[in-house]
């Protein structure tokens, strides 16, 4: 009885304490864990991917903060969470800094990461274009037959690429009605020049982000993306080709529930892995009564 009841107590006890103080992981062991996933030979050769910061001083990853972009707000949100390893989807560190200092937003993020001793990691493009990434999960706003990518890339005998296309049976206001549930947002949409919202749609195309240069071209019903020029969107309209865009980070940041779990797996649970909750699309769309 008395042995039962202190095994309880000392097993209880133990719980609490691994659920408070997750046991870590070296940042070479998650680094090596996030490009099994997402190969950073799929990355364009323009982007600025992989670990952009180092710390110093070496620490066990504990507590790890997902994000779309790495803001100042969200720069405090991971100071204030104690938080060990950032991964930002877009690279806070894209053009070539000369300097560190206060003035300029980017510089003071460094600057913060650097003082705090917290690495920062950026997947950006080959989240895009892996199997399972950003892309397959805004295409999985629809029911998606034969998906193939829109830009097939083969490396190294891994296959991906950039963009999405795939069939389905839908209406137009059923495809508008399905990407609003899936992105919590409000939707923007420019409607075909032949279209109306009961027009059926077959072929769907779908790219996260500034979709434009990856869709242009491609033959579909409908095109899917965050944002696009007047003058793409008017393309669009004259190929016939609805659009429906939902601001460029609406239509990435969805992807973060999922890897959230995927990376809590691959991880065995040693990490604790949160999503930031200030990190937001800089648009927000003012809905009229
Ligand atoms: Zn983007």
């Amino acid at each position: 009885m008395i042995t039962s009841l202190l095994g309880t107590t000392v097993s209880l006890g133990f719980k609490r304490a691994s659920s408070k103080m997750p046991r870590g992981r070296a940042l070479q062991n998650v680094v090596l864990e996030l490009e099994k996933f997402a190969p950073l030979k799929f990355a364009e050769t323009w982007d600025n991917v992989g670990l952009l910061i180092e710390p110093h001083k070496i620490r066990p990853i504990r507590n790890i903060l997902l994000t779309n972009d790495l803001t100042e707000r969200v720069m405090q949100e991971a100071v204030d969470e104690s938080v060990d390893l950032i991964i930002s989807y877009h690279p806070p560190i894209f053009a070539p800094l000369k300097r560190i200092t206060q003035q300029n937003w980017k510089e003071r993020i460094v600057s913060i990461c650097l003082g705090e001793g917290i690495a920062l990691y950026s997947p950006h493009t080959a989240w895009d274009v892996v199997p399972g990434g950003v892309n397959d999960w805004l295409a999985s706003a629809l029911p998606c037959v034969d998906m193939q990518p829109i830009q097939p890339s083969v490396l190294g005998g891994d296959f991906g690429g950039a963009g999405r296309t795939f069939t389905t049976s839908l209406t137009l206001s059923e495809a508008i009605a399905r990407v609003q549930r899936h992105i919590g947002h409000d939707v923007h949409l420019a409607i075909g020049v032949n279209h109306s919202l009961d027009t059926p749609i077959t072929v769907v195309a779908v790219c996260a982000g500034s979709g434009a240069s990856v869709l242009k071209g491609c033959e579909a019903d409908l095109f899917i993306t965050g944002e696009m020029s007047h003058h793409d969107v008017l393309d669009a309209n004259h190929q016939n080709t609805s659009v429906i865009l939902c601001n460029h980070s609406n239509s990435e940041r969805g992807f973060l529930r999922k890897f959230q779990n995927k990376l809590y797996d691959s991880l065995k649970g040693d990490c604790e892995i949160i999503i930031s909750e200030k990190d937001k699309d800089p648009l927000k769309t003012q809905v009229k009564d």
